[in-house]
């Protein structure tokens, strides 16, 4: 992905080389890890699997690494094509002016309104504060323990969390949300599924804008993007877990689903196509 030279975002709330978001707050603990699944819908990637890995550890003050203030760079580039392709995408297709999140920037803990993360439950979304939160660290994890590297494997996941955003600004997360407290848990799961692939289109819609906008797209990128969708598909997270995946227990979709859901945006570049929740088959 070509990124360098353009302008980075001012909507990064830096948080990193800080001990975990307050005081008291010395590692997650059982406490924070029940928080964590509480309010595991808002999670964009879910790499619970993952919890198991131990590894983590309580943050330390520390200086940031020269690799991490690249990775903070290039989200913060990712961010800032967000942010001027989903205005130009709001002003034509929903005739209103686009209010951008804030991305918060985090190394082993902190705290959100929506609960506690660690950077073991990977990226997430929280509307009730309206902000993106990330642990570049994931992206590693991605690399090595989810088989999903490249930079623009790395910028679908901030697109994909910015498109909750989006989801969020159009009432559709609200409603969704909504829905979802007043049914089963199978019910429930079944509407998460339509939000993530619909946030899988989204990002699909937000790839094709910013290759038209910044030509940043170079060979082999969009499989990077599609590699990735594949890989943190529930199926296939499933399986490598050595269980029979099991679709009621879904919530982010198949990874077939979600490498044609976000193709579906990248193809269309229109919201009205990503219209997940009135689509008969998924
Ligand atoms: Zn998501």
């Amino acid at each position: 992905m070509r990124w360098q030279g353009r302008r980075g975002s001012r909507n990064i709330e830096d948080r990193r080389g800080r001990r975990g978001g307050g005081a008291g707050v010395g590692g997650l603990g059982i406490g924070g890890l029940l928080i964590v699944l509480v309010f595991g819908w808002v999670f964009g990637i879910d790499v619970s699997p993952l919890l198991s890995g131990g590894g983590g550890g309580a943050p330390q003050d520390r200086a940031i690494t020269a690799q991490e203030e690249r990775e903070a760079q290039f989200v913060s580039v990712v961010l800032a094509d967000t942010e001027e392709v989903w205005s130009d995408i709001f002003r034509r297709q929903v005739g209103e002016a686009y209010r951008p999140p804030t991305l918060v920037l985090f190394s082993g803990v902190t705290q959100s309104p929506c609960g506690g993360a660690s950077g073991a439950t990977g990226p997430f979304y929280c509307p009730a504060d309206r902000k993106a939160y990330l642990d570049t660290a994931f992206f590693t994890t991605m690399e090595r323990q989810l088989g999903a590297g490249g930079d623009f494997a790395a910028a679908y996941v901030v697109a994909h969390e910015v498109a909750h955003h989006v989801q969020n600004e159009l009432g559709i997360l609200g409603q969704a949300n909504q829905i979802r407290m007043q049914s089963s848990q199978e019910r429930s799961n079944a509407i998460s599924v339509r939000i993530e692939l619909q946030a899988d289109c989204y990002s699909g819609i937000w790839a094709r804008a910013a290759q038209e906008r910044f030509g940043s797209l170079e060979r082999g990128d969009l499989e990077e993007a599609v590699n990735a969708a594949r890989q943190i598909g529930d199926d296939r997270i499933q399986r490598s877990q050595g269980r029979v995946p099991m679709p009621h227990t879904f919530t982010h979709g198949t990874s077939e689903q979600r490498v044609r859901w976000f193709a579906r945006g990248y193809d269309s570049g229109d919201l009205r196509d990503c219209d997940t929740f009135s689509a008969d088959r998924l």
